[in-house]
């Protein structure tokens, strides 16, 4: 393994998920829903792979109708105008995405900002590309993790070449407001940064928190690169079909490097996905709802065990402190709980270089059923 790689391991969502089916846990570590999608759409898939659609190479930036529905995606949400011959390239889920901008935007040297916890294939990519990652932490303010806009200015230098955003935030479910947002765009412009925004959970935000796509803003549209995918929403996260959408330079240069690592990915899958975002208005509130009530099940769960709890306005995750609890390492907490209480979840330090900031964190999804979320509160309630 080279020196880039080396520090980098298994990724903790696969060691996690080996120890729950060893133990027999309730996996609430990796973030799967344990609900496929809806069945329209794997009837879709099947059509598709039975009228033999994508079962070829499909095109490299993707199958045409997928492209166009990304498009009109992003036009019915957020008002953004892609073309989707241009402006839209088909990824090997947002994993692909990631790695594809940050391998074909990032020079040797150049630092990459990014917001810290960050997901574990920002490091890695980052890595690969040879930048140097300078992380701005999030930091819990008023029961939620909060960014510090003064240590993101601070953070930026002449060696920045772009910010790397995420939001909604995995692990800690914050929902950056218009004003962070704002407050990013402005720098962004004003230093002429590029920005990767991982936007991922874009519909799975919670009570009166909205999305705001970083590319909406002011400035934004020709300096981001945004990326989503259909693993969060539509419940597929198996398929790995994945978007980005950004200006014409910017997709050609993200295309160049996806050329080489996945050359296309799964065809019949691209045209399933195409019907899902597709799906009216209803399926996107339904889902909301749905996942709001989870939240809100194991949020109560974990209360009523004794951890102290960052009610998440997004994602489906729950960030928790352990200290109330007498803990205070995630890591020896995360590696006992299948053998003390039969439930899995990932340490927060894990998405950390300051490891010694994520310490006392430790995530838990609510993506499972809700006789899933209560068993768990129950075996957790037993730590006291
Ligand atoms: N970004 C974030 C923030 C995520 O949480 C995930 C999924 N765990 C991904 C990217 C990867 O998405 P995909 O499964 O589509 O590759
Ligand atoms: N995004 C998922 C999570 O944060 C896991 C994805 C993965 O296993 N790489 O749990």
């Amino acid at each position: 393994l080279n020196r880039r790689l080396a520090e980098f391991g298994t990724t903790i969502f696969a060691e996690m998920s080996a120890l729950a089916a060893r133990t027999g846990s309730i996996n609430l570590g990796q973030g799967f829903p344990d609900t496929d999608g809806p069945e329209e759409i794997r009837e879709a898939a099947v059509r598709a792979l039975r009228d033999g659609r994508g079962n070829q190479y499909p095109p490299g930036p993707g199958v045409p109708e997928l492209r166009t529905a990304v498009a009109a995606h992003q036009q019915r949400h957020y008002g953004l105008t892609y073309d989707p011959d241009t402006e839209v390239l088909v990824t090997a889920g947002a994993t692909e995405a990631i790695a594809a901008s940050l391998l074909a935007l990032v020079e040797p040297g150049d630092e990459v900002v990014a917001l810290e916890p960050y997901y574990d294939s920002y490091a890695a990519c980052i890595a690969m590309a040879g930048g140097r990652r300078v992380p701005v932490t999030l930091r819990p303010h008023g029961g939620a993790f909060r960014l510090d806009l003064d240590e993101l200015r601070a953070a930026v230098t002449d060696r920045t070449r772009l910010l790397l955003i995420n939001t909604p935030h995995n692990p800690t479910g914050t929902v950056l407001t218009r004003e962070e947002l704002t407050a990013v765009a402005e720098l962004a412009v004003e230093r002429d940064l590029l920005v990767v925004t991982d936007e991922v959970y874009e519909h799975l935000v919670f009570d009166d928190a909205a999305h705001v796509p970083l590319a909406t803003l002011p400035g934004m549209r020709e300096r981001t690169v945004t990326i989503s995918s259909s693993g969060k929403t539509f419940s597929f996260t198996g398929w790995k079909v994945g978007w980005v959408t950004a200006a014409p330079a910017l997709v050609a240069a993200v295309r160049s490097a996806k050329q080489f690592l996945t050359y296309v990915s799964a065809g019949p899958f691209q045209y399933a996905v195409a019907e899902a975002l597709n799906l009216p208005d209803s399926y996107f509130t339904a889902l909301r709802e749905d996942l709001r009530a989870k939240r809100d099940l194991l949020a109560a769960g974990l209360t009523e065990a004794g951890f102290e709890v960052f009610r998440p306005a997004g994602t489906y995750f729950v960030t928790t402190d352990i200290r109330p609890l007498g803990e205070s390492d995630g890591f020896a907490f995360c590696r006992s709980l299948p053998e003390r209480a039969g439930v899995v979840a990932i340490p927060n330090a894990v998405f950390y270089d300051h490891r010694e900031e994520g310490a006392p964190f430790v995530r838990f999804a609510f993506c499972k059923q809700p006789e899933t979320l209560r068993e768990a509160g129950k075996r957790l309630a037993g730590l006291r």
